[in-house]
């Protein structure tokens, strides 16, 4: 060992693990090279400052947020069709720059990890790389690189066409070797106009068990984009391990995600813009009414899944039109808050639940772990909006740069 240890340590006033929170007086952190060495009840600075520990205070700290649903390449800011439009054109160089942006501006905002649900380019995949280098600035990324879907129907931005049962298997067993997840486009989008899904699922069920048999072999998870019962009852018999958006949620799918295990990614974000800002798209009074229906409707299904005790993570589908990477998960956090969740559950769908899906090591703040996390001015359990002024954000034990107004 010729190099010495980068050592430090924070005394929090007040803390939470990602699972228990811990108000109880200070609470010393040891970070050594990137990682909690040691967590000690009471303020231990003076003696740690008098063997050399630089050591920093606290009033709030928490694990680093997670976004269990992002695209990368796309820029959630500009409402403009257009504007839009245009974005999507440019050249992969270009939009891996954005890419990169949309990691810096998530890890700026006290997100230290981004599941990417899927770009066409694999530009999540690069970036992926480049976010793994200590002091790179970026959210780490989880990545579903190119997802899968039917050929003529929803999500070409973000899939690839399978075809038969060779072609399913072949695609699946291929996108293996570069994704850390297998994103599957059963669903279309819904209709607003018509305030429901119209169109029939991309996969029946055969066509999906083969999906995720196929991913599982290889050792991947399955991530759904599903909406609509229909969809819903394919996915849930099909045993993906994760459904994302599940408009049109019900009870007895939630009995059978509880019972097998399945994660629930509501993603409120771009169909609350959409309601708040129905101009940017045109919508009619009957349309707008129709997505006020629909977040309702949502919003009774996330209680309810919390109350039955299935598994419900934050996902924001940053880069969705009004959907800003980082900041939006503030957004989705007061969402699941308004649906009438404990904060204390908002907080692990947002830390620990992800991280646990996902399999880490570590996934809460404890001895061994991988220091990601964010210190705030005050509790986000007595004032919410104490997650919007993050003062310090940690990515692998580093400190990142300023915040961004
Ligand atoms: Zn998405």
């Amino acid at each position: 060992m010729g190099s010495e240890a980068v050592r430090f340590a924070v005394v929090a006033t007040e803390w939470f693990n990602g699972e228990q929170r811990h108000d109880d007086g200070p609470t010393t952190l040891k970070v050594v090279d990137g990682r909690l060495a040691g967590i000690a009840r009471g303020d231990h600075s003076q003696l740690l400052e008098g063997q050399g520990w630089r050591v920093e205070r606290s009033a709030f700290l928490m694990p680093g947020l997670v976004d269990t649903h992002v695209h990368l390449f796309l820029d959630g800011r500009p409402t403009d069709q257009a504007v839009r439009a245009a974005h999507l054109k440019q050249g992969v160089d270009e939009l891996t720059e954005a890419g990169r942006r949309s990691a810096r501006q998530a890890l700026a905002c006290g997100v230290t990890l981004v599941r990417d649900a899927g770009d066409r380019h694999g530009i999540n995949n690069r970036v992926r790389e480049e976010a793994k280098q200590p002091g790179s600035g970026m959210a780490q990324v989880r990545s579903g690189g190119l997802g899968v879907k039917r050929a003529k129907r929803y999500g070409a931005f973000m899939a690839a066409d399978v075809g038969d049962e060779v072609s399913i298997r072949t695609s699946v067993r291929a996108l293996a070797e570069a994704n850390d997840e297998i994103k599957l486009i059963l669903t279309g989008i819904i209709d607003f106009d018509a305030g429901r899904v119209t169109d029939e699922p991309q996969f029946d069920l055969e066509a999906a068990r083969m999906v995720v048999e196929t991913a599982h072999a290889s050792g991947l998870k399955v991530f759904a984009h599903c909406s609509g019962e229909k969809g819903l009852a394919v996915a849930v018999a099909a045993g993906v391990d994760a459904i994302e958006h599940g408009f049109f949620m019900n009870r007895q799918t939630l009995a059978l995600m509880r019972d097998k295990q399945l994660a629930w990614t509501p993603t409120f974000c771009p169909v609350h813009f959409q309601w708040a800002q129905p101009q940017a798209v045109g919508w009619s009074d009957n349309t707008v009414g129709n997505l006020r229906r629909i977040l309702d409707r949502h919003a009774e299904h996330l209680l309810l899944a919390h109350e039955m005790g299935v598994t419900i993570l934050v996902g924001t589908d940053a880069g969705s039109m009004g959907v800003e990477h980082g900041f939006a998960v503030f957004e989705e956090i007061d969402r699941f808050a308004e649906a009438g969740l404990p904060i204390h559950a908002v907080l692990a769908a947002a830390t620990m639940a992800p991280r646990r899906h996902f399999g880490a090591d570590h996934a809460t703040l404890a001895v061994g772990a991988t220091f990601d996390a964010v210190a705030l001015p005050a509790s986000p359990f007595e004032d919410r909006s104490a997650l919007r002024r993050p003062l310090r954000v940690w990515s692998q034990g580093i400190a990142g740069t300023q915040v961004p107004a």
